[in-house]
């Protein structure tokens, strides 16, 4: 608690009464904290990749100057190594962007089937490079939610994706739009789960998932191209859509990730 005490002074120059003003700056001090721990770990994820990229650079110029099967290979980790650092870029702008516009609540009315089926249309190659299946299951006709199209395309193509790259390779995707009734007066909600069959997520991960870089296990997103920040997105994009990121999973069980908006209409 922070305390601020003034005297104010009567006319006659003599202290009429005293203010004191307590202000609770648990809250504050949390939130400054936060922004500091984000700005090192931003800062630590971008120089990874950069001491990689300059290692390469020094033995290119040096010991690996005449030797082009090495040159050849010492290029394609330092191409990857830059494509993360441009990843990990947009997202950060990506998130600082709705973050942005985190109070305003996003108008457009979007139906939902046709994001979705542009999101599988747009992972079918990946998901064929890991021999993943990917099923889309449409239970409700018209879902339609008030929303920004880009930002949903990107909730689930985030979802999709991890779905994809975390559940098992030779296994299948689940997605499923549906329809929840919520009583008399109250408006429906849509509601779509992406679902794998992979190894899961132990409980103790679940509650932190969506903490921007938090990862189960940092080497394997990494090996994955994953910046640690998809989550975190999607649950970023969900709050200003007023809509709810539920996340169930057991080890050895898969996980659903199931997203929860109001219908309209
Ligand atoms: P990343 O860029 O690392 O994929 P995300 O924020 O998208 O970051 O996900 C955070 C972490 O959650 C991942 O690193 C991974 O450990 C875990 N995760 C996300 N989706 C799944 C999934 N479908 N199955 C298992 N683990 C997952």
């Amino acid at each position: 608690v922070e305390a601020q005490i003034s005297a104010v002074p009567s006319t006659a120059g003599r202290t009429a009464f005293v203010l004191i003003v307590l202000r609770d700056v648990t809250q504050q001090h949390r939130v400054e904290q936060m922004r500091a721990d984000f700005v090192a770990n931003a800062s630590h994820e971008l120089r990874t990749p950069l001491a990689s990229l300059l290692g390469f650079v020094e033995t290119l110029q040096g010991p690996a100057r005449n030797d082009p099967a090495a040159r050849e290979k010492f290029l394609g980790i330092m191409r990857a190594q830059a494509n993360r650092m441009s990843r990990l870029i947009d997202d950060l702008l990506s998130l600082s962007r709705i973050e942005l516009n985190a109070h305003v609540r996003p108008g457009q009315s979007v139906e939902l089937y046709p994001i979705v089926a542009h999101v599988a249309d747009t992972l079918a190659p990946l998901a064929r490079e890991r021999g993943v299946e990917l099923v889309l299951e449409r239970a409700a006709e018209r879902l339609t939610v008030l929303g920004d199209r880009d930002e949903l395309i990107r909730v689930f193509e985030n979802l999709v994706e991890n779905a994809i790259k975390y559940g098992s390779s030779g296994g299948k995707v689940d997605i499923t739009l549906a329809e929840a009734p919520r009583g008399a007066g109250r408006l429906a909600e849509a509601v779509v789960t992406v679902r794998d069959y992979g190894p899961g997520i132990a409980s103790e991960h679940l509650p932190r998932l969506t903490e921007r870089f938090y990862r189960v296990d940092v080497a394997q997103s990494r090996e994955k191209g994953g910046t640690g920040l998809g989550l975190a997105i999607v649950k970023h994009i969900l709050a200003r859509h007023r809509g709810r990121l539920v996340i169930e999973s057991e080890i050895g069980k898969g996980a659903a990730f199931t997203v929860r908006l109001d219908a309209v209409g």
